[in-house]
Formats: structure tokens, sequence, C-alpha cells
């Protein structure tokens, strides 16, 4: 799954190639698939499309916002899967779930594994994900830690709830997964299943760090080596705890990594280091 520094390096690349360049094509997907989510028929998606030119992409947590200019906005992702820029036909992916072409020759393509969103909007409308009201941009200077302690006191008064769960399952903050999640907790120290109400201000200060540390070190690196970037390039963020992890000593103490299932997900933890 992309999650929020693939996304960013994604949109980065997207504003950089597509930024002004205008839709001469458009298909809505050739290939039906259950779990990807549409916001129109496949027809309105060209007929909106085609002759429009794009605006520069951003990233909003795992998203990214392409505008389409004029009076409308493309919004992908909570995927997994690939975005993709080629630089002709040839190559194009035989299943896809977007494709663009533009009058260069390049085609941008979108192919969801697992599941994802490709919502097409009007400018100002909703874009058919409204669960994210509330969540905080966690590398925005808005996250602030007073921002983070009151996001967990708002969380901590809602019942048990767990270091995992505050990040990924029902989360406060936007564009964390099940894979940024395993090095937020080894980096903090914490097991994905800490009750967040049982925190020192330490262990809070500590998981505040960890969480801009990682994202901004996966975001300078492009993100993580297990995705792929625009052009089909893997990312240069190699996790510290992933599935290869599993048995191999923890670079801290030595001990075996272990691995457990939890909200949805494995996770991958040092029973020494993470409490
Ligand atoms: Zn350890």
């Amino acid at each position: 799954m992309y999650e929020l520094p693939e996304m960013v390096t994604i949109a980065r690349q997207v504003a950089d190639e597509l930024t002004g360049a205008k839709v001469i094509s458009c298909e809505r997907g050739n290939s039906p698939h259950k779990w990807v989510w549409y916001s129109m028929e496949p027809e309105e998606y060209e007929q909106v499309l085609v002759g429009r030119e794009l605006g520069g992409a951003t990233a909003e947590g795992n998203r990214m916002l392409l505008p389409v200019q004029p009076g409308w906005v493309l919004a992908i992702g909570d995927m997994g899967g690939r975005i993709t820029l080629h630089p002709d036909g040839s190559a194009l992916p035989k299943k896809r779930h977007l494709m663009l072409g533009f009058a260069d020759g390049r085609y941008l393509s979108v192919c969801v594994q697992g599941w994802g969103g490709i919502w097409l909007a009007e400018e100002g409308q909703s874009i058919g994900f409204q669960d994210t009201e509330g969540r905080v941009n966690p590398t925005g200077d808005e996250f602030s830690y007073d921002r983070f302690k009151a996001l967990l006191e708002d969380d901590a008064g809602r019942g048990k709830r767990s270091v995992k769960a505050f990040m990924a399952s029902k989360p406060r903050i936007s564009g964390v997964g099940n894979g940024y999640v395993q090095d937020i907790c080894f980096r903090a120290r914490l097991h994905p299943k800490r009750d967040i109400t049982t925190l020192s201000g330490r262990e809070r200060l500590r998981w505040y760090h960890a969480i801009r540390g990682v994202l901004n070190d996966a975001i300078a690196s492009g993100g993580r080596d297990t995705e792929r970037d625009l052009f089909g390039q893997p990312g240069g963020y190699v996790a510290t705890l992933d599935r290869r992890a599993l048995g191999q000593p923890c670079p801290g103490c030595g001990t075996a990594i272990e691995k457990t299932q939890y909200l949805g997900g494995s996770c991958y933890f040092c029973p020494e280091c993470q409490l």
C-alpha cells in the first residue's frame, strides 16, 4: 500500500512531469474490480477529463489530489498498486483502472492491487471520502507536540486505545498505514498494542519524534524500497522492521524480532526494546 511518503514522492513527480499537460484520451478502467472505488460512470470520466489540463498535484495523507482545469479534481489513493508514467503506449499494463493519454504521447496509468479509490469531483465538492475529518498531517507544521498531546487526550477519553490504533486503524493522523507503524513503534520503543493512557511524558515525546522522524526520513528517501515511484523505481527507504526482519536480531539489543497479528495486519516488534 502507498502511505504518505510514497504519495508525497509520486505527487511531486506528477507535478514536475505533468503540470500543464493536456489530456487527449481517458479510459476509466478496462478491468472490472470490486474494490476500486469510482465517483462517476466511465463515460463521465472521459467527458470531463479529455480536453482539460492537469494542474499541480499535491499529496494529502496517502492520496494524491490532481487538479483538472478548469473546475475539477481527481483524487487517487487509499491504494495498493502502482501509479506509473509511461514514455509512450508500448508498455502499458494490460489491466488498468485509469489511463490518461497526453498530447506529447505519454500515458499515466493507475493499477490497483487490493483496493483503492480513483475519484473525480467538481472543485469544492466532497470527494467520496469524508473519514479524514479531524485527521492531522503528521509532517505538517500543524502537527505540533501540543496538538499531538491534545489528540492523545481526546482519544484516551473515548476508552481503551492502542498506539497502533491511534496511528493506523482509526487514525488521528493521515497517511500512515501498517507499513510505517512498525518503524515508528520501534523508534519510539513502544509495543503496537500499548494502551495510550499508560504512556509517560517521556514516552509520548519519544513517540511524537518517532512519527515525524520516520516519515521525514522516508520522504527524503523517496518512500520504501518495497514500493515503486512514478517511473517504476523502488524507493530508498529500507524498513528496520518488516517481514524481512522476522527472526533476525534486533538492531538495538540483538533479541530475535517477533510477529503478531493485530488490527488487520502483521506487527513486527522487539520483545525487549518495545514495551
Ligand atoms: Zn531490541
